[in-house]
């Protein structure tokens, strides 16, 4: 932990001032952008509140970058609208450029200067303070990210961690009121990837800094944002928080992209629900006739012979406090795998049922 500065005082009731608060707004109204025939971003509507850390995820090419391309400036969108603490910034013949907008990057290839010392690549967005001043501002923020005594040094001397930790200085330097953080972590091994992660999340919370981290990691996602923004081909799919999208996905892609999930068709009717891995009760508000059913693994459970659905054990193998097992289950498409305590013994024949929470139930036209 490399903390040195101690948190701003919270504003005084009624002198919050937009453009002095330490950190942005940020409103995103039906933005798309369209390269030739790619459709890169397809009318996304979102917001973040002043202080509000969210990750936008989803898989390579779903538009992520564009989007936080299209908030720092870099590019432009096509439709819609961008808005930081109100002002109009892109859209409807606006195009603010990136220096005014008050937003720092950290991007995995936003490289440091390779000729320039730690000092002066940390001061590199300061121009516009006296030497002397940006000096010391560039020094607080290297004590600030633990580098303090490195100021002399080259980015070829620096380990893969430090090199990030100057990266993440030099955007804070200019004092940003939203930091946009483009899988910055991600070239890291997986130590110094957590290492560098946390101390990232702890500026930013001290600062009260906002801030958007694309990532294509689930676990990441969840461990550094306040609110997850799910993205597929452009569009968003639904944006909430870990919890919310773990507990009550939109889809079946939704809900595979936080965790686990089997997904075995079912038939819904008169307030019961049939799958090939038994009936339970139908869970309230879900949808009736043929449907799509994803389960969680801890709705699945082995119980004792005669009471479920059997199974055929066909693969056991080590995964440190539990086991995993591939079951084999008629009806299904493919084996089930489940976790099972590590001391408990597995016999080949086993039976399965189904427990009431951890089961998301989606109409069948529900694309997948
Ligand atoms: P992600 O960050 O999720 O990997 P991107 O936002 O980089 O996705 O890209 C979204 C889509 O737009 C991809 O199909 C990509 O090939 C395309 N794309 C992005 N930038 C450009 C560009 N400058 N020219 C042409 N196509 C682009």
């Amino acid at each position: 932990m490399f903390l040195r500065r101690k948190p701003a005082p919270p504003p005084a009731a009624g002198d919050v001032d937009a453009s002095t608060a330490p950190s942005a707004r940020l409103d995103i109204r039906g933005v798309s952008r369209r390269y030739g025939r790619t459709l890169a971003l397809d009318d996304v509507s979102l917001s973040l509140s002043p202080g509000e850390i969210l990750a936008v995820l989803g898989d390579s090419g779903c538009g992520k970058s564009t989007l936080l391309r299209l908030v720092a400036g870099l590019d432009t969108p096509d439709a819609g609208e961008i808005r930081i603490d109100g002002r109009r910034v892109a859209g409807s013949g606006v195009a603010e450029p990136p220096e005014t907008r008050g937003i720092g990057l950290m991007f995995q290839d936003y490289a440091l200067f390779p000729h320039l010392t730690v000092l002066a690549n940390v001061r590199f967005g300061l121009s516009h303070l006296p030497g002397a001043q940006a000096r010391a501002v560039a020094r607080e923020r290297l004590a600030e990210v633990g580098l303090a005594g490195r100021e002399a040094s080259y980015p070829a001397t620096l380990s893969g961690g430090e090199a990030q930790r100057i990266a993440l200085a030099r955007a804070l330097a200019p004092r940003p009121r939203m930091l946009l953080l483009d899988e910055p972590f991600s070239n890291l091994d997986a130590g110094t990837r957590e290492r560098v992660r946390a101390d990232t999340l702890a500026v930013l919370r001290q600062d009260g800094i906002s801030a958007i981290l694309v990532t294509h990691d689930a676990a990441e996602a969840v461990e550094f944002a306040d609110r997850i923004a799910l993205m597929r081909k452009g569009r968003l799919i639904q944006c909430d928080t870990a919890e919310t999208l773990y507990r009550s996905p939109v889809s079946p892609f939704a809900a595979r992209a936080l965790g686990d999930v089997v997904t075995v068709a079912g038939l819904a009717s008169g307030g019961r629900l049939t799958t090939p891995l038994g009936t339970v009760a139908l869970p309230t508000s879900a949808p009736e006739g043929s449907v799509q059913v994803c389960l969680r693994p801890e709705a699945i459970r082995i119980v004792p012979r005669g009471e479920g659905v059997p199974g055929r054990v066909l693969r056991r193998s080590f995964a440190g406090a539990s086991t995993r097992i591939d079951i084999e289950v008629a009806g299904l498409d493919a084996p089930l795998r489940l976790a099972a305590p590590a001391d408990d013994r597995v016999d080949e024949r086993i039976e399965l049922g189904l427990l009431e929470g951890g089961i998301l139930v989606f109409p069948r036209s529900e694309p997948t």
